[in-house]
């Protein structure tokens, strides 16, 4: 090569953005009434997608949190009864997804349960008397929410309120990793409250996700090596209360309008956090036995229970053989 060119491109390479930038990356902050974080290894400040990131989940935040008056969820929750609803194609998505997962789960996943589940104060401590909670509970039927054509929705039953809780944040994450994959990051770690997702590997091994101990806020159960994965966990000590002896939590069995209280802990993991986050509140409702066959008969899903007594069990294809 002659040595004009040569001093030329070296000269170019000196000018380029050097890779000394290239670094992890973090960030937290508060959403969808939990804390989001993000590692992600890149070659340039990461703050703009950082920005992206809250920029997104704050619009999904306001357009499905029950709380936010002038969501789409809240408004459907007010209006959806008298006269059916037009809604964005997004928020119509998220409920025949939720719809598919009723009846995939026999019941167990319904987004009715808010029908009775929101008479419950988690922050305040309080619950509603028996024969409330007994005439809110038969409201919790997912058959009464009627998916029409054009993007519209109607409850068949006055008394019915929906809450995408048990979806949101897996949703959330699904495209919060869309929007890092497109800005060209491999290697990332999102995570919302009890769901993750990790993208790539760390380092050129797998990531090292933990499942929270249910009950020691500080310690760590186990540590799975994983990337390129989904990964969703549901405990009854995200948002619970404890009355006249009693763990009151915010996972609620359709059948009852009460926590369900077989599990103490139920983590998925597979292809995209929708599922995961909609498939571990599933399995928590539907309590070891019926949990187990579930997952057993789905592709490419997997899942860790921790029972009352502090027993782990697991999927079928995380059993090695005897
Ligand atoms: P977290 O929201 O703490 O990450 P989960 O994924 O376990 O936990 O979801 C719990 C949330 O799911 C509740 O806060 C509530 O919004 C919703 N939920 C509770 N019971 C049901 C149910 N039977 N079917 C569908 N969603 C539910
Ligand atoms: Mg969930």
């Amino acid at each position: 090569m002659p040595r004009a060119l040569l001093s030329a491109l070296l000269l170019f390479s000196s000018l380029l953005p050097h890779s000394a930038l290239a670094q992890w990356q973090q960030h937290q902050w508060d959403v969808m009434g939990t804390r989001a974080s993000v590692t992600l290894w890149s070659e340039q400040d990461a703050a703009p997608l950082f920005a992206a990131l809250e920029k997104e989940m704050s619009r999904l935040n306001i357009l499905l949190s029950p709380w936010v008056e002038d969501s789409e969820l809240a408004k459907v929750n007010r209006l959806a009864a008298s006269e059916a609803q037009t809604i964005s194609a997004e928020f119509y998505a998220l409920l025949e997804k939720s719809r598919d997962y009723y009846q995939l789960t026999g019941g167990a996943f319904d987004i009715s349960f808010a029908s009775a589940g929101h008479l419950y104060d988690y922050r305040e401590g309080t619950s509603p008397d028996e024969e409330t909670l007994q005439e809110a509970t038969r409201h919790i039927d997912a058959s009464n929410i009627q998916l029409l054509p054009a993007n519209q929705v109607r409850f068949t039953d006055p008394g019915t309120t929906i809450d995408l809780g048990g979806i949101a944040k897996g949703y959330a994450i699904d495209q919060g990793i869309d929007l890092l994959k497109r800005a060209g990051i491999e290697q990332a770690w999102l995570s919302l409250g009890g769901d993750s997702y990790v993208l790539g590997d760390h380092r050129g091994r797998p990531w090292g996700v933990g499942i929270r101990h249910p009950r020691d806020k500080d310690a760590i159960a186990m540590r799975l090596p994983l990337s390129d994965i989904a990964m969703s966990t549901s405990g009854d000590y995200q948002r619970y209360f404890i009355s006249k002896g009693e763990r009151i939590h915010h996972i609620i069995s359709p059948e009852t309008g009460k926590s369900a209280g077989e599990l103490v802990s139920v983590t998925i993991l597979t292809e995209k956090s929708i599922d995961a986050d909609a498939l571990s509140t599933s399995v928590f409702v539907l309590g070891r036995e019926k949990g187990l066959a579930l997952i057993n008969r789905l592709a490419n899903t997997s899942v860790i229970i921790i029972d009352q007594q502090g027993e782990v069990y697991y999927s079928d294809d995380l059993v090695p053989p005897e």
